[in-house]
């Protein structure tokens, strides 16, 4: 396999050229998993723990390094960067305190006069494969590694090949945190490295990442009795009613839009405004975007950066083409911007006279735009919010919760978000609906899915 050359987004130098996993590789790494993962598993839970408290400790003591890898190698805004790292130890603490509870067994049945009792231990699944994405590689990591290691399994991480750099320091903290060598793996390279990792006897696949490679990881795994999990995009709606402060609003959705370049799987991708508001709504949502920073991800003052990936310029361009053929306005941005040497930066876009015809409307973006639709009523609003293949978060801003609360029970989505956007909670399960997914992490069902439970029927006589 040849090597793997690490570009920096913002000016295309190249940062690192590393060594990549091959099937052999990746197949001696599975063996050496496969048999570490028993006596992980057989260690007392508080150790486990301890472990992950010291990965804690590592995060904050290392984050300006973290954060500043981070960036150089997928072109996170350098707040955003620390920021994110900032944000794991929240997830990290509610794991720590919610994992005891969620693998306590527990009887659920006991009878002195026939002697039976039944019981539900929780036990690992065993070596499981973590492919991850770059847009949030310590968020989306996070999300599966650690709950996946305290629940006792061995876990084969792949970093995305846009942010291997940061997955071989989560391994390098991890290891020194004293979770064993075998027992947290990275495994190096680009998809093909992926699929020489499926091929391999794992007892299970969590993914985060693309519906089309989703759909490819669902294929391989079909016919081998595995959990599989697939983590995916979205096409997030946010409706807008005529009872908000415009600015105020207007402000918020456009960072839920615009944060992390609009690369975030919850970023709002879509927007519905009522009729009667919509041109003061477009006019302080256009004044927000025009005042943010663009430029070089390691100055403390950038918002907007470079996208990760030179190929999505290319996406962008062609949804800002299809849309203006079909009649849309480019309010402002829509091309790519030069001036950037060799990096990959799009100008923050703004579209209106947008329907569903148009690409921009249905597939996602993954950039920095948005379009923005007016409508008539609620039940418009709701209408168009779901006509979409994903169906991962959808907000409403309104001050009235209870007409918030009945659009969004109406939402085929798995996140509701009621006058906020863009935001995951340890505490709530995160998952997706239609496209977006399938499975749960984070809350404690996101615990739980990292293990199988077993049925004791105890019988003293
Ligand atoms: P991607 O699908 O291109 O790659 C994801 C991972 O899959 C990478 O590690 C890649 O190397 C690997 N891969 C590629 N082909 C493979 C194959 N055939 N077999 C096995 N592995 C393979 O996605 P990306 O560009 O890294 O991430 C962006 C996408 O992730 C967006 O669609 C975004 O919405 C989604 N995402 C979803 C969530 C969520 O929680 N739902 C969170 C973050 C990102």
């Amino acid at each position: 396999m040849s090597p793997l050359k690490i570009i920096n987004p913002a000016n295309g130098r190249l940062i690192a050229t590393l060594p990549s996993d091959d099937a052999a590789s990746v197949r001696a790494k599975f063996r050496a998993a496969r048999a570490a993962q028993p006596a992980w598993a057989a260690w007392p839970l508080r150790l486990r723990l301890a472990a992950i408290t010291r990965f804690r400790a590592a995060i904050v003591a290392h984050t300006e390094e973290l954060a500043q890898t981070l960036t150089g190698e997928m072109g996170k805004p350098i707040t955003q960067a620390r920021h994110e790292l900032k944000g794991l130890l929240p997830r990290i603490d509610f794991f720590l305190k919610a994992t005891p509870s969620v693998l306590r067994d527990e009887t659920v049945f006991s009878d002195r006069k026939t002697a039976l009792i039944e019981r539900i231990t929780h036990e690992p699944l065993g070596v499981v494969a973590n492919i991850s994405a770059w847009n949030y590689p310590y968020f989306v990591g996070g999300n599966v590694f650690l709950p996946a290691l305290l629940a006792g399994n061995a876990v084969l991480y792949k970093p995305s090949e846009f942010a291997t750099r940061t997955g071989l320091s989560i391994a390098r903290l991890l290891h020194a945190s004293g979770v064993p060598n075998e027992v947290f793996v990275p495994v190096v390279g680009t998809g093909e490295v992926g699929r020489a990792l499926l091929r391999q006897r794992i007892d299970g696949v969590f993914f985060t990442g693309s519906v089309a490679t989703g759909k490819k990881i669902a294929r391989a795994a079909s016919g081998r009795l595995m959990r599989v999990q697939l983590e995916l995009g979205g096409k997030d709606p946010a409706y807008v009613c005529e009872d908000v402060d415009v600015s105020t609003v207007a402000a918020a959705v456009a960072d839920g839009a615009f944060y992390n370049t609009g690369q975030s799987c919850c970023s709002v991708e879509r927007v519905y405004v009522r009729a009667s508001i919509f041109p003061q709504f477009v006019e302080a949502f256009v004044a927000t975007v025009k005042g943010f920073r663009i430029g070089d991800p390691t100055d403390d003052a950038t918002y907007i950066g470079p996208l990760a990936r030179a190929a999505q310029v290319e996406v962008l361009e062609q949804q800002v083409a299809d849309a203006r053929r079909k009649g849309a306005r480019v309010f402002t941005g829509g091309k790519r911007l030069r001036g950037h040497g060799r990096g990959h930066y799009f100008a923050p876009t703004v579209l209106i006279d947008v329907d569903h015809s148009m690409i921009v409307m249905r597939n996602e973006s993954f950039g920095p735009i948005i379009g923005i639709m007016a409508v008539r009523d609620d039940a418009e609003a709701i209408a168009l919010m779901n006509d979409s293949d994903y169906g991962l978060t959808a907000a409403v801003y309104t001050p009235d919760r209870q007409r918030a609360e009945a659009v969004l029970a109406r939402m085929e989505a798995g996140s509701a978000y009621w006058n906020c956007c863009d935001r995951v909670s340890p505490r709530l399960p995160w998952t997706g609906v239609k496209d977006s997914g399938i499975g749960v992490t984070l809350g404690r069902e996101g615990i739980r899915t990292f293990t199988r439970p077993k049925a004791w029927h105890l019988r003293a006589h």
